[in-house]
């Protein structure tokens, strides 16, 4: 068998595309941890192969709310799976 990856930007066809991926950012202006799991935290037709942000939000108190974006890339890849490999 022989696989090609041509690493051609496409959109998932997924309104909420749950991943197991934890993102951890710091609000810029706290310096206060945000954890998103993204296994509950979905993207809505995510790229695959071409940069996108993902939405982080801090409300601090009352009053003041942060927001920010993180720039990433969701890359997949099509691999022979090693023989005995059921997992
Ligand atoms: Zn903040």
């Amino acid at each position: 068998m022989e696989i090609e990856n041509l690493n051609d930007r496409f959109q998932i066809q997924d309104k909420r595309f749950k991943s197991p991926f934890i993102v951890k950012s710091k609000c810029p202006e706290c310096r206060v941890e945000v954890v998103k799991d993204m296994r509950d935290d979905y993207i809505g037709y995510p790229l695959v192969n071409k940069p996108f942000d993902i939405h982080f939000y801090h409300e601090c108190d009352d009053d003041n709310e942060h927001e920010w974006n993180e720039s990433v890339i969701l890359r997949v890849r099509l691999e022979a799976a090693p023989s005995g490999d059921e997992s």
